[in-house]
Formats: structure tokens, C-alpha cells, sequence
């Protein structure tokens, strides 16, 4: 049997960041100030919550090329313990409505949307508007259709847009995709992944809202999954079947619990997912043409683990937030587009909207 070339693992890292580099932008977006050696690019964290506060503050702490310059938030007693812990001067504090003046400061280069779904499109737009670059937390909108609208509200302000999908700077997912996708170990023949938590927080958090959230656990936990088999395969999934699961209907009166899919991708592999509200998973398993390997953790911040052929894979965990929004920042300086662009994030809202058209038909639905 023909075997596949070997590739070494930083071989194909380096590889992936020059394609990635290759899909250049236009040249409007290198500007000067971008190009000064050493500068580092003001962030501004649009909705200060969980996320923004437990994860994205503390790693913009660890950035080397850029750092927290601002923050929009429409509680001021956050304004001033976020301005004290970090020091973040008043000139750079916004609130919803003093946000579109941010065009007029100099001092932030990049818009990071970290509210509810529903609102990533209008912030993603306004922040292009204002002139800004702009990262925006998963899932990227409501559905693929709004993906569009920011992705091409982007493009004509020449504004670079990257999706917060922190695992693909990540050690253990880099290994995963290199196996899969460079097939060291022969063609992927199955992938079984799933990711979720029991939710035991708040009934009324929007996360439990259509109208805010989408959709639930899938939205949410699922989106990872999908990720997942995309980037183990390197293609694009062309049908999916999906059936749910409700234990607690009174939570989940609007959104999905737990929900399971099965993908057709175009190599035949089967290939199912699951997503939950309800259970604590975690994990991608594949099996390939020599044996298998696997992630399990697979989609947390930390503690990352797997295995090649049952043998442990021994690569270090590292602040996958702080690479995340560093890589984007060196995008910037350069002009070249990220390797989780606006595109990345609508490759994955189809299969969303594709899963819960298959949830309301019970048959397989075309993706795109
Ligand atoms: P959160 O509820 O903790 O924070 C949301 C913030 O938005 C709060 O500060 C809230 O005050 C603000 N907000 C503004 N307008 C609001 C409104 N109308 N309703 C509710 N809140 C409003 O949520 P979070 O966990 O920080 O999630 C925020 C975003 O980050 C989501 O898109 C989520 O999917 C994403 N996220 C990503 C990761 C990741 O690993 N990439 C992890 C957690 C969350």
C-alpha cells in the first residue's frame, strides 16, 4: 500500500500558517501604524461577562502583540472595577451608546464581540463601520444567512473579521488535524464525537432563550463537535440526520437539550455527533486505516489529553486564548486574513441550520 508522505507535526503547523497566509486581503488593510515594529494593538472587549472575564481579560494579560485597551459595557459598576483591575483609562470605557464613537480612538485596533448570539451580527457590523478589525465569539450568529451579512459588512469597510474558535491554536487539535487531514496514519474510516454540560444555572439566562441564543446545547456545546469532524477530515460535510432528546422540558421549553447527528461527508466516513445541555461530554475519537486516536478532554480551556494508537500523546496544554488573539493580532499587522476567518464560523452555522431543519423534517438535509 502506497503510504502517506511524513509530515512532522511542526512541519504542518508551519505549513497551515503559510496557506493561511497566502489567503491575503487587500493591501488598503496594511497601514502604517500596524507595520511599527513592537506596537502592540489595542483590544477593546465588547459584554463583560463570564467568558470575557474569566478567560479573555486574564489571557490579554499574557498577549505579546497586542493588550486590554477598552472595554463597552452597559454596567457602569463593572466600567469601574474592570478600569481599576486593568487599568483601562476612561477615554477607552464605551457603553452601548457612546459605542460607535470608538471609531474616533485611536488607541483601539480590534473590536472582540463576547455578547449573547443575537448580537454578534449588529456589533461585528457596527464594529467594521467604526473602522475597527473585529473578533467574534461562536457561534457567529443565529444562523448562516447573518454569517453572510457580517462577513460582507466586513469585506467593505476592509476590516479583518476571525471567529474566537481558540482550539485551532491549540497543540492537541493541531495534532488531531494533522493526522487526519495529512492521514499519517492512513484515511479516517470513523469519527464519534460529542460535547456538553448539565446546565444547572440560571432558568432565565439567555442562554435558555431562543430569541438571544438560536438554539441550546447545540449552539452552544454541538458547535464544537461539528468543528471537530470538519477539521479531523479537512472537508466539508454535505448531508446531516439529526433526532433530539428532551429530559427537562420545562428548562429547555425553547431551546434543544441534547441533540445527535450523523454527517455524510464526502469520503464516506461515518461520522456522528452529539451535543448536550444535560451531560458532561467531551470527546473525539477516530478511527483510521492504522488504528485510532483520540482527544479526551477535546473541547475545554485546559487539560487537553490524547492518545495515538492507545499511546499517550504528551504535548503541553498552553493558554489557547492568548495565541488565539495574538495570532489575530500579528493578522492584522500584516493584512493577511486568519486561518479562522469570518468564513470558518458560516462553514459551521449551515450545519447548525441543516441539523435543526433535520430536527423539524426527520429526514437528511443538504448542508449549504
Ligand atoms: P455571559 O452571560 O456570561 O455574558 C454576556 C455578557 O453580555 C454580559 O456581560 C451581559 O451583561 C452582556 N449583555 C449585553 N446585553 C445583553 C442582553 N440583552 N442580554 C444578556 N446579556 C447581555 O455569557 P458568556 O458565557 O460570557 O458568553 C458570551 C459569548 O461568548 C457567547 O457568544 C458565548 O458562546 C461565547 N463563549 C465562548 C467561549 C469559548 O470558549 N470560545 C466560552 C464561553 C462563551
Amino acid at each position: 500500500m502506497k503510504q502517506a508522505p511524513k509530515t512532522s507535526r511542526r512541519d504542518f503547523i508551519r505549513k497551515s500558517s503559510v496557506l493561511a497566509g497566502a489567503l491575503a486581503v487587500s493591501p488598503a488593510i496594511l497601514s502604517a501604524a500596524y507595520l511599527q515594529p513592537g506596537k502592540k494593538l489595542g483590544i477593546a472587549l465588547v459584554g463583560l461577562g463570564g467568558y470575557a472575564g474569566g478567560q479573555l481579560a486574564p489571557a490579554l494579560q499574557q498577549t505579546k502583540n497586542c493588550y486590554l485597551a477598552g472595554i463597552v459595557t452597559g454596567t457602569p459598576a463593572k466600567a469601574t472595577d474592570w478600569a481599576a483591575k486593568y487599568n483601562i483609562p476612561k477615554k477607552n470605557i464605551y457603553n452601548y451608546q457612546t459605542f460607535d464613537s470608538i471609531a474616533d480612538n485611536p488607541d483601539i485596533d480590534i473590536i472582540y464581540v463576547v455578547l449573547p448570539v443575537s448580537m454578534h451580527k449588529e456589533y461585528t457590523i457596527r464594529a467594521a463601520r467604526a473602522g475597527k478589525h473585529v473578533i467574534c465569539e461562536k457561534p457567529m450568529a443565529l444562523n448562516a444567512a447573518d454569517c453572510r451579512e457580517m462577513i460582507a459588512a466586513c469585506k467593505k469597510a476592509n476590516r479583518l473579521l476571525s471567529i474566537g474558535y481558540r482550539l485551532h491554536f491549540e497543540p492537541h487539535t493541531q495534532e488531531v488535524m494533522r493526522l487526519g487531514q495529512k492521514q499519517i496514519l492512513g484515511k479516517v474510516t470513523e469519527i464519534a464525537t460529542g460535547n456538553g454540560f448539565k446546565y444547572t444555572g440560571d432558568p432565565n439566562a439567555w442562554r435558555l432563550k431562543k430569541a438571544l441564543a438560536g438554539g441550546g446545547g447545540l449552539m452552544d456545546m454541538g458547535i464544537y463537535a461539528i468543528q471537530g469532524a470538519r477539521y479531523t477530515l479537512g472537508r466539508e460535510p454535505l448531508a446531516v440526520k439529526a433526532t433530539q432528546e428532551k429530559t427537562r422540558p420545562e428548562l429547555f421549553s425553547e431551546v434543544d437539550e441534547t441533540v445527535f447527528w450523523e454527517l455524510k461527508f464526502p469520503g464516506g466516513q461515518k461520522v456522528t455527533g452529539k451535543s448536550s445541555y444535560n451531560n458532561n461530554w467531551g470527546f473525539l475519537r477516530a478511527k483510521v486505516e492504522k488504528g485510532s486516536f483520540e482527544l479526551e478532554p477535546a473541547y475545554g480551556y485546559d487539560g487537553l489529553d490524547g492518545k495515538v494508537n492507545g499511546k499517550p500523546m504528551n504535548i503541553p496544554n498552553i493558554n489557547q486564548q492568548a495565541a488565539q488573539i495574538d495570532d489575530f493580532a500579528t493578522c492584522v499587522r500584516l493584512g493577511k486574513q486568519s486561518r479562522v476567518p469570518g468564513e470558518e464560523g458560516e462553514k459551521d452555522m449551515k450545519v447548525i441550520d441543516a441539523i435543526y431543519r433535520s430536527l423539524d423534517s426527520g429526514k437528511w438535509e443538504n448542508i449549504g
